[in-house]
């Protein structure tokens, strides 16, 4: 039995029934689709309208040996099925692309084939004993081709199907996850994890985060690090992958098998009131139909007109064309249907020249959050916004209430454009242009003395919401400068802090926490 009879029935050319009624065949047939045709029976019969059973276990009730039938797969390898790869041994195989990426992929590469040559316009020689050739020196309809680029994967893969190429029949990319994801093992993984309390999040069904390279995820990744899929993946289920079902069952099942239980506060004790185990209002019936990506956040582009110390120690401006391309997918594909869209948490929303090209279009249905520094949010940048979506929600990360603090935290800004662009935020707020106006301040040693200041500030402005959450590390700190940095010993504020978090000010009706604790102080 070779790995294609498997690929036959999930494609839907072979009929296949699965001995038991255990429930990962409705796992199984929910992550391969609805196509797929899997019968239940209670053991082997002469059925000529089956071409395979999938049997879980040999027991001696099903009175099966694995020997009496080639038609017998069992379960366990059938589960192979699931690695997203089906790289056709009627051709060799050809690389596209020779640089970084090559090196992360190549291991899983090597898994499934033995390529035959690199395509590359400038590397001489040869790779792992695979020789570097120009793509005018082969005829690229002779090779099923990896893409092992990120940076041209968009130009190449688009390049592919103009030349009437189809992905998964002949190319893939090989930054899609479905490739460098094992599947099988991710689904045996959900499959087998013990049981937890049921957690309120739903985001694998109803979100995504388009991060860098356009690699999307089902939450933020240190939360749930799992790549399902990437926006430059031409097929018609790019949003919707065979790694996004196995999440999926990971919740059906209560296992949260893939979820960070430390760092999610839902997760670990910190939001325990959203903790459902004795309410039944989380269905699986539920769960399985109501899948829809409405709630998207969009953080790929990393350009910024700052470089704050807790996020990087540069300035970076990203304007590669692997940008725009990301944003021209998703703009066409993905947010037309989605109701809420927050651009962009790790960058400068303003200066991205491909969110610019995202808000060329008009959402009617979605209502916009603009995460922005406001330094250079001016009347010019905000018709770049107005009227193109159903509701306008402003937050601009601050941290500071005055000049000197904040042009040492928000390295690279400075605080008469900051004040500028919050005076125009307070006015469209006034005039009802915007339904919501927040400003944020990420507490850390340097500046959790001017909380009360910022409170102040956020009402004379006008704010709904003054949001001040605990600072995080992102890997730019040592262990040490993180403890000093930190106002907080876990999740217990420092004596210092306990002060400020007393104040009356703190208690203004305005002001809200994210990841602070401040009810005891
Ligand atoms: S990590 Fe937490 S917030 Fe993220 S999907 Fe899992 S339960 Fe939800």
């Amino acid at each position: 039995m070779t790995c294609n009879s498997y690929f036959e029935v999930r494609e839907g050319k072979a009929t296949a029934t699965f001995i038991g009624r255990s429930v990962i065949r409705d796992y199984l047939c929910y992550v391969l689709g609805n196509g797929i045709q899997m019968n239940v029976s209670d053991s082997v019969e002469d059925d000529s309208n089956t071409d395979f059973y999938i049997v879980d276990d040999i027991t001696e009730d099903n009175h099966i040996e694995k020997s009496s039938d080639d038609r017998i797969i069992m379960l366990s390898d059938f589960i192979d099925v699931l690695n997203d790869v089906h790289i056709p041994n009627d051709r060799p195989v050809a690389l596209w692309g020779g640089g970084i990426e090559l090196d992360k992929q190549i291991g899983t590469i090597m898994k499934y084939c033995s390529p035959k040559v690199i395509i590359d316009q400038s590397k001489e020689g040869e790779y792992l004993g695979i020789p570097f050739v120009r793509k005018e020196q082969i005829d690229i309809g002779d090779f099923f081709i990896i893409v092992t680029t990120t940076k041209y994967a968009g130009e190449i893969s688009s390049f592919l199907v103009k030349s009437g190429r189809k992905e998964g029949e002949d190319f893939i990319l090989g930054a899609n996850p479905a490739f460098l994801n094992n599947n099988a093992q991710l689904f045996r993984r959900a499959i087998t994890a013990e049981p937890l309390k049921r957690v309120a999040c739903r985001r694998p069904f109803t979100y995504l985060n388009v991060g860098v390279s356009g690699l999307l995820t089902h939450c933020c990744y240190e939360w749930l690090p799992i790549f399902v899929g990437n926006v430059l993946n031409n097929s018609e289920n790019a949003y919707d992958t065979i790694t996004s079902r196995i999440i999926r069952v990971s919740f059906m099942n209560q296992s949260y098998a893939f979820c960070n239980t430390v760092c999610c506060p839902f997760m670990s004790n910190t939001r325990d009131m959203l903790c459902l185990e004795d309410k039944n209002v989380v269905d699986d019936e539920l769960y399985m139909h109501d899948q829809n990506i409405v709630d998207v956040d969009v953080a790929f582009d990393n350009t910024c007109n700052l470089f704050c110390e807790s996020c990087r120690d540069k300035y970076i401006i990203d304007n590669s064309d692997g940008n725009i391309q990301i944003a021209e997918k998703i703009s066409e594909s993905l947010l037309p249907k989605v109701h809420r869209l927050t651009v962009a948490g790790n960058g400068e929303v303003f200066l991205s020249k491909a969110y610019a090209r995202i808000f060329d279009k008009t959402y009617p249905n979605t209502v916009l959050t603009i995460l922005s520094n406001g330094n250079i949010f001016t009347e010019d940048k905000w018709k770049m916004i107005d009227g193109k979506f159903k509701d306008i929600i402003l937050m601009f990360s601050v941290d500071a209430a005055t000049k000197e603090t904040y042009e040492k935290v928000r390295r690279g800004g400075r605080w008469e454009n900051v004040m500028r662009g919050l005076s125009l935020a307070s006015k469209l707020k006034k005039e009802g242009k915007v339904s919501k106006f927040i400003i944020r301040f990420v507490v850390s040693n340097r500046n959790y003395i001017e909380m009360p200041d910022f409170v102040k500030l956020g009402s004379k402005l006008g704010c709904d919401i003054v949001d001040f959450s605990r600072i995080e590390n992102w890997g730019t700190f040592s262990e040490s400068e993180f403890e000093e940095v930190s106002m907080f010993n876990g999740d217990e504020p420092k004596e210092e802090m306990k002060k400020v978090l007393s104040l009356p000010e703190m208690r203004n009706e305005i002001v809200h926490y994210t990841n602070i604790v401040a009810g005891n102080t």
